[in-house]
Formats: C-alpha cells, sequence, structure tokens
C-alpha cells in the first residue's frame, strides 16, 4: 500500500436533490485534507427527480467527481455494487448521499485502515431514529448473527472504507440479491469496526419503506445463512414425533382402556398444525429456490446507461 493512498467514494443516491449539494461539499471539504487524492462516485439508481442535473453542475467545477447512471432503480445495494466496480482508489469508500454516514469520520476510517486493516465498518453506537424502527434494527443484527454462517458484525450498514484489493474480491462474486454488508465479511482479510454515532437524515425522505426494509432483511437472511432450510427439516422431525407420540395414546387407549378418542376437533387440529407446518416449510424452500432461479437466469445486478467522467467505462 502506498504511503500516501488514493481514496475512491462511492455514494449511491436515489431522489436526493434535497441534499445532494450539501453532501458532495461536505465530502469535498473533508477529503481534501487527503494527500493521496481522491474520487467520488456518484451512482445514480434511477432518479426521477433533478439529483442529476445538480450532480452534472457540480461536476464541471469539480472534475474530480464522476457519475454511473443505471438505466432504473435497481435498489441500494446494487447502486453501491455498481460503484465499486469503477472505484480505482487505493481505498474504496461507501457512503450514503442522506449524510446519515458523516464524511467527516472518513479520514479517520482511511488512517485506521492504513493501520494494516482491509477493512474498516462504520458500527452504529447510536441511531437517531424512531424507537420502534431502534428496536427493530437492533433485533434483526442479533437475528442475523445468529442465522449467519459468518459472524456479521451486529449493527454494521455498508458505511466502510476498504482496500483495493477486498474490492476486487468483491467484484468478482457474480452473486445475486446482494446483501454487500455481509459479503464484505465473507471474503475476509482483516477487519475492524468503527463507531459512530448514526444522525438522522440531513434532508429529504428514506425510499426504503417498511415493505423493502423487509425485503431487504430477507435478502440478508437468505444470502447469509441456510439455517432457515435446517429449520425447516426440524419442524417437520417436531411435528413427526407429536404425531407419532398421539397415535401411540391411541394405540394404547385401544389396546388397554378399550376406547377410541373421539371429536372432529382433534383431526381438526392435527391438520391444521400439519397443513401449517407443510406451508411454512414449502415457503422456505421457495425463497430459496428464488434465489437459484435469479441466480440461474444470470441477469446482470445493474444496467449502466451513461456516465459522466468515467472514460473507462462502456456508455
Ligand atoms: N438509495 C439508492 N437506491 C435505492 C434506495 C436508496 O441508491 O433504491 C440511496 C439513497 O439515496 C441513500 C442511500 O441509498 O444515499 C441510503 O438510502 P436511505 O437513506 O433511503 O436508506 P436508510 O438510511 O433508511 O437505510
Ligand atoms: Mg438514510
Amino acid at each position: 500500500m502506498p504511503a500516501n493512498p488514493s481514496l475512491s467514494v462511492v455514494v449511491p443516491v436515489l431522489n436526493e436533490t434535497e441534499i445532494i449539494l450539501e453532501s458532495l461539499s461536505r465530502l469535498d471539504t473533508v477529503l481534501a485534507s487527503l494527500t493521496g487524492g481522491f474520487d467520488i462516485i456518484v451512482v445514480d439508481d434511477g432518479s426521477t427527480d433533478d439529483t442529476v442535473e445538480k450532480v452534472e453542475q457540480w461536476i464541471d467545477a469539480h472534475p474530480q467527481v464522476r457519475l454511473l447512471s443505471l438505466s432504473r432503480n435497481f435498489g441500494h445495494q446494487s447502486a453501491i455494487t455498481a460503484g465499486m466496480t469503477v472505484a480505482k482508489g487505493d481505498f474504496v469508500a461507501i457512503i450514503d448521499a442522506d449524510l446519515q454516514d458523516p464524511p467527516e469520520l472518513l479520514p479517520d476510517m482511511v488512517t485506521q485502515a492504513q493501520r494494516g486493516y482491509d477493512v474498516v465498518y462504520g458500527v452504529r453506537r447510536s441511531r437517531d431514529s424512531k424507537w420502534y424502527k431502534r428496536t427493530a434494527y437492533w433485533c434483526y443484527y442479533r437475528l442475523l448473527r445468529v442465522v449467519s454462517e459468518q459472524v456479521i458484525p451486529v449493527d454494521a450498514g455498508d458505511f466502510s472504507v476498504m482496500s483495493s484489493r477486498v474490492v476486487a474480491e468483491l467484484n468478482k462474486l457474480a452473486e445475486r440479491g446482494r446483501f454487500v454488508r455481509s459479503l464484505r465479511t465473507w471474503v475476509g482479510f482483516k477487519q475492524i469496526g468503527f463507531p459512530y454515532d448514526r444522525p438522522a437524515r440531513a434532508g429529504g425522505a428514506p425510499s426504503y419503506g417498511i415493505k423493502r426494509l423487509f425485503q431487504l432483511a430477507a435478502t440478508g437472511v437468505l444470502a447469509s445463512s441456510r439455517l432457515p432450510l435446517k429449520l425447516a427439516v426440524y419442524l417437520g422431525l417436531g411435528v413427526s414425533a407429536l404425531g407419532f407420540l398421539w397415535a401411540l395414546k391411541i394405540l394404547l387407549a385401544r389396546l388397554v382402556f378399550n376406547t377410541a378418542p373421539q371429536g372432529f376437533s382433534a383431526t381438526m387440529l392435527a391438520i391444521l398444525i400439519l397443513g401449517g407446518a407443510q406451508l411454512v416449510a414449502i415457503g422456505v424452500v421457495g425463497y430459496y429456490l428464488g434465489r437459484v432461479l435469479d441466480q440461474v437466469e444470470g441477469r446482470p445486478n445493474f444496467i449502466i446507461s451513461r456516465t459522466v467522467n468515467l472514460p473507462d467505462t462502456k456508455k
């Protein structure tokens, strides 16, 4: 690693007209202190407002800023993925445009990386958001930790600084339905958390509603774990065992006490419980099958429609 490493900053952006310029100017001010130089890659994830026009105007006066526009909205994770494929710095940072990841932390994160860490990831010490969202996030990260095959750090998002070799490895992964923070853990190398307090959005509205947050949460579990499949097996075994015990009870009643169980409710109960368990298990398999289908179809994670200041990329 050179003594003065350069930094590429990837900023995924969807309809951030209210804050994009503030965000770029704060990044500019902070990054100017880096002696190795920097560039900023704004990934426009299908914005429909005037975010792109604002970025282009900014680029006129700031040649170190680049624009990569995707052909439609592919989602935050795909936008990050796209940005990483064109990031050429010795280190690559991922940061949200809404200033929830404070740009001012980047120089310290780079310094930390220079001490020999390939990944320095932000860990949210606190969050400025509603209590129910905080609780949901808290539970989710711990659940993810329990189910995932690698130890995914809790409360760590995509905000990070990575070495170019980690980015090169991530770029090699052809996985669809990406959950970047889990892949980032998977590639290994030396990684360390960087605690920070996560402020509220500086302006505009989050584009991820409850539905998309749940989708992202499900992607996270499916991409990091095969445990739900095993649980389906355990569920099946458990229900079968109960059924077996029940059958034994009926047999005993018949042989020893010469009585036969009667009743509609017992039958219904058995049918409902069994039916439910079967449907749940099929659903779990279905989710994984969906991922397999995505993978087999082999469509790209994103399509680039236009670039500015990115000479190496096909337009
Ligand atoms: N974003 C994106 N594509 C999307 C949704 C969001 O590129 O489909 C960007 C958004 O502009 C922001 C970052 O990803 O820079 C995080 O989005 P948001 O603030 O909505 O998510 P949250 O902070 O609630 O996780
Ligand atoms: Mg945000």
